[in-house]
């Protein structure tokens, strides 16, 4: 059976039964075309606006099967989507169409402790490297849900719990090996391909299919002291304007965010806080246990808490305690994002004013603490420009009835809108939703300084913009 697919001239292009035996015939993976039975084993992707429907999906066990599928998307001028985790906010790694990449099944982790490094396939999850560098002891710098895939948080940024001692996910890179336009696998390091090993640090999915990535990994855990302090909703300036002062001296050992929202009961959480709005401070302490639970003593007393459940859990158990309220294509979600100097009168207020008037139950609103680790490195160093911020906001429309779309899609931009006038002009391109602007702007804010270096690196390594299903940087002309 031939299937039409979305071309990359526009349009429709027929990808006759020879074309896909042969591709079954090289791939040691799937191939599924709709109508299989297995595209329900495709791996969901997290925003339930964006489900996609691929005209075709290729689902390699390996990097040669990922060789094949570049090649035949290339070869047949196919729109091709890659989808390591599948939790773009802005459904980058869905398709309706065209040709998907699902990684899902290469997601081994393999630790080296005598090189202190982490080697993580493509399509691996923060869970699938939490669970085997915590066996050690260790840590690779992540995320904050370990749901999230490591490609693609790791190619965006990456801001994890542990982000102000040992930086962004993208700093701990050592190397990582990708497979290009041209169907060739490709090393990226500070030696080899240093230009590519630069691009994508920051620079997202726009040149090639990462089919493994090595991280360092820090000692950390399996116990590590957490703070969980629950204030009223209604304390919120308080709040935020003592965690700003607070965060003025706070030491890179200790890595925060401060979130407001309301979360339906659960068994994970305190009754106190069952379907009641409240701002959470959180932070974990990279460092012995009592020493950490001391010195994050200052982020409870910032208000009377509604509940502190603040104490020494397993580093896993932080990393997964937001998980339940992600669940895969549960929530429509709209996020954006930006970086603030300073958590000044002006921020206290706005983040206050919008966190207490959130358009739905599930949206957030969060400030991470920035600086430390992330701003020791130079704004040029890595394709990810932003390193002067002392915080992050981002800005999270969450909600389920498709009904609410653009009230929370209207809400989030307006919020946006005011934080990113007193904001540093940059967004993190990770926590942007793309529905409203033309991806280029969103790009030249979240690339700054470094969008033109990138642009000639996307024209060595893909000229023909055949990776565009991401933050597309446009290839030099
Ligand atoms: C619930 C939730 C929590 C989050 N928490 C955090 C957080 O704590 N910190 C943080 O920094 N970010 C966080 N994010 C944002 C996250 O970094 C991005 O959504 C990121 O893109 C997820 O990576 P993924 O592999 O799951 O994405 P996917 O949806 O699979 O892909 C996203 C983009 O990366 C590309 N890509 C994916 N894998 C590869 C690969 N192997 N090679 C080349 N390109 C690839 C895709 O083509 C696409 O353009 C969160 C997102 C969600 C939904």
């Amino acid at each position: 059976m031939s299937v039409m697919v979305l071309a990359l001239a526009g349009g429709t292009v027929e990808v006759n039964d020879e074309a896909l035996d042969g591709l079954r015939m090289s791939v040691r993976g799937d191939v599924i075309l709709p109508g299989d039975a297995a595209l329900a084993g495709v791996r969901p992707v997290y925003n339930a606006m964006y489900p996609g429907s691929p005209g075709l999906v290729v689902r390699p066990s390996g990097t040669a099967d990922v060789v094949d599928a570049v090649n035949f998307a290339r070869d047949h001028g196919l729109v091709v989507a890659v989808r390591g985790g599948g939790h773009s906010v802005a459904g980058l790694s869905s398709i309706d169409g065209g040709m998907l990449i699902d990684l899902a099944n290469m997601n081994g982790v393999e630790v080296d402790t005598d090189a202190g490094l982490a080697h993580v396939q493509g399509g691996a999850l923060w869970g699938d490297v939490d669970r085997e560098t915590q066996l050690h002891g260790l840590v690779a710098p992540g995320g904050v849900v370990s749901d999230t895939g490591v490609a693609g948080l790791a190619l965006g940024g990456g801001e994890g719990w542990v982000r102000r001692k040992y930086g962004l996910t993208c700093d701990n890179m050592v190397s990582a090996r990708v497979v290009t336009a041209d169907g060739q696998v490709r090393t990226a390091s500070a030696d080899v391909n240093p230009d590519l090993f630069w691009a994508i640090r920051g620079g997202g999915g726009n040149f090639g299919v990462a089919t493994s990535l090595t991280f360092s990994v820090h000692p950390l855990g399996p116990i590590v002291a957490f703070t969980g302090a629950f204030y009223p909703a209604s304390d919120a300036a308080k709040v935020l304007r003592a965690y700003g002062d607070w965060a003025r001296t706070a030491p890179n050992e200790i890595t925060t965010l401060c979130g407001c929202t309301t979360l339906p009961a659960h068994p994970g959480l305190p009754p106190q806080i069952h379907n009641t709005p409240f701002v959470v401070v959180g932070g974990v302490y990279c460092g012995g246990v009592e020493e950490g639970m001391a010195a994050m003593q200052p982020l409870r007393q910032f208000a009377e808490p509604l509940v502190d459940i603040s104490q020494p859990l397993p580093f896993g158990a932080v990393q997964s305690a937001f998980d339940p309220f992600f669940a895969r294509q549960d929530l429509r979600s709209y996020w954006k994002s930006t970086f603030l100097a300073d958590m000044s009168d002006g921020a206290v207020e706005i983040i206050a004013r919008r966190a207490q008037s959130r358009p739905s139950d599930r949206t957030f609103v969060v400030v991470f603490h920035m600086g430390g680790a992330v701003n020791d490195v130079a704004a040029d160093a890595t394709a990810f420009s932003e390193r002067s911020a002392s915080f992050m906001v981002s800005i999270d429309g969450n909600w389920t009835d498709p009904a609410e779309d653009s009230n929370v899609v209207s809400w989030v931009r307006e919020a946006w809108s005011e934080l990113a006038a007193i904001g540093t002009g940059g967004v993190y391109l990770n926590f942007t939703s793309l529905v409203d602007e033309g991806p280029t702007t969103a790009v030249d804010r979240g690339l700054g300084g470094n969008l033109s270096r990138l642009a000639a690196i996307k024209a060595k390594y893909d000229p023909t913009n055949l990776f565009r299903r991401n933050n597309n940087i446009l290839p030099a002309s």
